[in-house]
């Protein structure tokens, strides 16, 4: 048996898909991390992923048995504007591993050369954007977020040229599937209706396949498209996490988030906060990501009308009814992750505008977005006294009117206080990726060829629920000093 077992799939719909492209070597491999958990879920050979072989596998230096490496079609809205030809510029998709649960997940290589699609780039990356997207992604995955994960990090021992020369690095990225909006964009812009009847085949049996005997398979793939967007875009507001670069091409038909460039949690909250270099409009603002998910769906529809009935003006009203649902899917989402947040069974209608209140007070007062809810969740049972993170944020007296309201609401739940305070221990990280650490990170790993923060945030972020106050430098505000105030793309 081979060190993986692939199943591929993608690369068996027709040649205008994708383009055969090998990943072009590296001068010298070098394992910076690698996640051995997520090895065995796929039933990767750990031992052998671990060992020099593995490493060469993971820069792209070694193809596995069974890989048929190709480099992915697409296209997308970029900050608005229709782009019908994107690609995999700078990725090579392995293959696609049947993992020990039965599902399957593509393995792709990111950072690994030049494909047809990279339009002048060189195909590389640099070593900070592989580190913090390990980092980031890997944590979504333990803040119970669908994400792309990440298997391992390697260094290619070459240099990339920026806007200074850096550090070479290699992502392996694992997914559900790459197939986002913007592959369906990319035939329906070419008007190839086959291949949109092709890739929603494919979607469905590989992520839907509970709509297999809908009335209208399309019409279903649609409406399920849409209620997991919502569910998603609803977990990044609970969390303070800005994606920054919602295009068409970053959203993935199976629900994971997918992107990790210039994505940022706030450390306080601000409704407008906006940190990537090139949204100059905040076009994806916190406050907007809700909004730009219902655009972003409305272009996947559009995509969808050729195939979605014979009759236009019927499959218009099959599309909208399917967009329609996405406000209501996403506010009861929000309504249920807001609910936990605050160590409630339930939203009532009455509890409106205790929960907007406290959203307006939390941007009025800056307060930070992730502590204010850890303190929420200490008050939630103030016999208990351990491991609080009363050190760390000091509730204002302007908040105290509405922390009354909050304790007499509260009081009125079923639960007891100590249930409501495990709920909302869970419910609330303590530990969340801040720019800051993230950015220490990379420095020391860029500049100093020294890993160690890097491995201390990975491994924190493993359980970014449980405290220890010796652990409070992971969990404190950056000092005015060490805020970013902006993140890069990174490409
Ligand atoms: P992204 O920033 O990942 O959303 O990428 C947008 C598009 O630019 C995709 O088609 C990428 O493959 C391509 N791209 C980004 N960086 C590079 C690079 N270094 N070389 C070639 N293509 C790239
Ligand atoms: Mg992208």
């Amino acid at each position: 048996m081979g060190q993986i077992v692939f199943d591929n799939h993608y690369v068996r719909l027709p040649e205008r898909f994708y383009s055969p492209q090998d990943p072009v070597p590296v001068r010298e491999p070098g394992s910076i991390r690698l996640n051995l958990p997520l090895a065995e879920d796929l039933g990767i050979d750990t031992q052998w992923l671990a060992s020099e072989a593995g490493t060469a596998m993971l820069a792209g230096n070694y193809l596995p048995e069974g890989a048929e490496p190709i480099a992915t079609a697409y296209a997308g809205h970029q900050f608005g504007g229709f782009n019908p030809q994107l690609g995999d510029g700078r990725a090579v998709l392995l293959g696609e591993i049947r993992a020990r649960n039965g599902r399957r997940f593509d393995l792709q290589l990111k950072g690994s050369g030049p494909t047809p699609y990279s339009r002048g780039g060189d195909g590389r990356s640099p070593l900070g954007p592989v580190l913090r997207e390990y980092i980031l992604c890997e944590a979504m995955h333990r803040l119970d977020v669908p994400t792309t994960r990440a298997l391992a990090a390697v260094t290619s021992g070459e240099r990339v040229m920026r806007e200074s020369v850096l550090p070479g690095a290699v992502l392996a990225r694992v997914a559900s599937s790459h197939i986002r909006i913007g592959t369906f964009q990319y035939f329906a812009a070419r008007k190839d209706t086959e291949a949109l009847h092709l890739l929603t085949d494919h979607v469905i049996a590989r992520h839907y396949p509970e709509l297999e005997d809908s009335e209208n398979r399309i019409a279903a793939l649609l409406g399920a498209v849409v209620a997991r967007q919502a569910q998603l875009i609803a977990k990044w507001q609970m969390l303070g996490f800005i994606h920054g670069v919602m295009n068409t091409d970053n959203v993935l038909i199976s629900g994971e988030t997918i992107d990790y460039g210039p994505c940022a949690f706030m450390d306080e909250f601000n409704p407008e906060q906006v940190y990537s270099s090139i949204d100059h409009g905040g076009r994806y603002a916190y406050r907007n990501q809700p909004g730009i998910a219902h655009w972003n769906l409305s272009c996947l529809a559009n995509s969808l009308i050729p195939i979605l009935h014979n009759d236009q003006e019927h499959a218009i009203a099959l599309a909208q009814s399917a967009l329609d649902r996405f406000p209501d899917l996403f506010l009861e989402a929000n309504s249920l992750g807001a609910a936990r947040k605050l160590g409630l069974q339930a939203i009532e209608a009455g509890d409106v505008p205790l929960v907007d209140d406290l959203w307006r007070l939390m941007a009025e007062q800056r307060l930070d977005f992730t502590l204010t809810f850890r303190r929420l969740a200490d008050l939630a049972d103030e016999t208990n006294r351990t491991g609080t993170v009363a050190e760390l944020l000091e509730f204002p007296d302007a908040l105290q009117p509405w922390l009354d309201r909050w304790r007499e609401r509260a009081a009125r739940e079923p639960t007891s206080a100590a249930d409501r305070q495990a709920v909302m221990y869970a419910a609330n990280p303590v530990f969340i990726p801040r720019n800051h650490l993230v950015e220490a990170a990379i420095a020391a790993a860029t500049d100093n060829n020294d890993f160690a923060i890097f491995h201390q945030l990975a491994e924190l972020l493993e359980n970014p629920t449980s405290y220890a106050p010796e652990l409070r430098h992971f969990a404190s505000p950056p000092r005015p000093e060490e805020i970013v105030q902006q993140t890069f793309c990174g490409t």
